[in-house]
């Protein structure tokens, strides 16, 4: 039985309707651009899209893993297009962004898993916008050498994301081809190579995990001397994903968050609606201004 818990008001989507969202789709278009908030169907575009925030894919809309939340086409990816480093600068350029969000599918069928594809971009933007801070959200490289980890590291993101996704045992249905310490291992490795670089990571829940193994991930990411977390409601993006197990209430999402800052993250989202890439902008800001 596939059917999901009925969606409670909390989970509320509004229209997009505003100026500033059709804008932002004109320069997504016109670079030949693929974006998270599509692709996942996120509640949230209608809102940061109004805002000209919105989190790039890069190396194409195939990915060769099949996480069963995830609403990516799973196959044999194109080539990468040498061209996409600069067409994702001139849009971050344009939309005028203070900070972008750029991801990807997984590439493991490139030797690299696409890092000096990554690294690319990420300098690129740079270039074109230098007042532009730049968080990644990166795939697991778990088929590379460390040269690959190296070479994005290298490249200086201001925030180098990696999401854990949900807690260790539900690895083998939700995220089957990742291995839960071997992520946590890679948010590791990039502040042993550079510490001064903000490291993130987040879960969904509502997808089966208990309370106390969210804890447990709290405390692995930790030791790992994550920085930033998110946690958010899974949504199932078709009756053919995983389903919702329950729908987390606000009072538990907030009781999260302070467990959370207990244990020492520097800064926690932790709502219903809260996605890896959501008001990153802004909670980055406020973290550098203060
Ligand atoms: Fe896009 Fe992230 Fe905003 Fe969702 S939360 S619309 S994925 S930028
Ligand atoms: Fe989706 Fe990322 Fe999993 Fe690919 S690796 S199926 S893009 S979550």
């Amino acid at each position: 039985d596939n059917a999901q818990p009925r969606k409670p008001d909390w989970i509320r989507v509004k229209a997009p309707t505003s100026e500033g969202y059709h804008k932002t789709k004109d320069i997504i278009r016109e670079h030949k651009l693929v974006t998270v908030c599509e692709e996942a169907g996120c509640p949230n575009a209608g809102e940061c899209w109004a805002q000209g925030h919105a989190t790039m894919m890069i190396m194409g809309e195939i990915c060769t893993r099949g996480c069963t939340f995830c609403n990516v086409a799973t196959g044999r990816p194109d080539e990468l297009d040498a061209f996409e480093p600069g067409r994702v600068a001139d849009a971050v350029a344009k939309l005028g962004l203070n900070h972008v969000v750029i991801t990807s599918v997984d590439r493991d069928d490139v030797d690299d898993g696409g890092a000096e594809h990554f690294a690319q971009t990420i300098r690129a933007v740079r270039h074109r916008a230098p007042g532009t801070t730049i968080e990644i959200l990166t795939p697991d490289f778990l088929r590379c050498g460390p040269e690959a980890l190296e070479t994005v590291v290298a490249a200086k993101p201001d925030v180098f994301n990696h999401n854990l996704e949900t807690v260790p045992g539900l690895y083998p249905e939700v995220r089957p081809g990742a291995r839960y310490f071997h992520s946590l291992r890679l948010l590791q490795r990039v502040k042993e190579l550079d510490p001064t670089m903000f490291t993130k990571s987040g879960i969904m829940v509502g997808l089966g995990e208990d309370r106390q193994a969210v804890g447990q991930v709290m405390d692995d990411m930790r030791a790992a001397d994550v920085d930033f977390l998110t946690i958010g409601q899974y949504l199932q993006p078709t009756s053919k994903h995983h389903r919702v197990d329950r729908f987390v209430t606000p009072e538990e999402f907030k009781s999260y968050e302070k467990t959370a800052y207990g244990k020492g993250f520097l800064m926690v989202s932790a709502t219903p609606l809260t996605r890896s890439s959501y008001h990153a902008g802004d909670d980055f800001a406020r973290l550098r201004d203060n």
